[in-house]
């Protein structure tokens, strides 16, 4: 299973293979080491198949219990070829060539539905946004709820807040004793 992470104490987004074996996980940048919880990860058979395997039951550096599995298909690559397809289809039109300009759209929207059916899925942590791919993601885990999200987004905030409104060191109210 592959992690990919921020990095709690300096913020560099960090990846590391094999995470299911480790004990903890070392930032390249900063060097911070992060425990990871026990019990996490779970050795056993995957729900419906006797192939041994491991499971991923927790986030391994918040560690929430709470993450969304989605197909890991990369946003970017589905919006370039919408775009490709539109702008060729857009060509065809201009020329007159009615068949071959919904051939194109037709042939675009079946890529697209081919390349997300065949993605994997990745896991991701609602709270801390750590990522997970390959063995040990599990189904589960339900798909995105915004509920969910929302409750997490506030949370997030609400310790942004607690954290700037109170200063470090705060000057104690008693006078020296003569
Ligand atoms: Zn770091
Ligand atoms: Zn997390």
């Amino acid at each position: 299973m592959r992690i990919t992470y921020a990095c709690p104490a300096c913020a560099t987004t960090a990846t590391c293979d094999r995470v299911e074996d480790l004990a903890t996980l070392v930032c390249p940048r900063c060097g911070a080491t992060l425990e990871l919880p026990v019990g996490a990860v779970v050795r056993g058979p995957a729900a419906g198949s006797g192939a041994p395997g491991v499971r991923l039951r927790r986030c391994l550096v918040c560690p929430s219990g709470e993450l969304f599995v989605r197909k890991d298909f990369p946003q970017r690559l589905g919006v370039a070829i919408v775009v490709a397809g539109f702008a060729a289809s857009c060509v065809t039109w201009g020329w007159g060539m009615l068949l071959p300009t919904f051939a194109i759209l037709f042939a675009t929207a079946l890529v697209d539905v081919v390349l997300y059916f065949f993605m994997p899925e990745c896991l991701t942590c609602y709270r801390c946004a750590a990522r997970y791919r390959g063995d040990g993601v599990s189904d589960d885990f339900e798909g995105f709820d915004l509920q969910t999200h929302e409750k997490h987004r506030q949370l997030a905030a609400r310790t942004r807040e607690h954290a700037a409104g109170r200063p470090a060191g705060q000057p104690m109210e008693r006078t020296p004793s003569a």
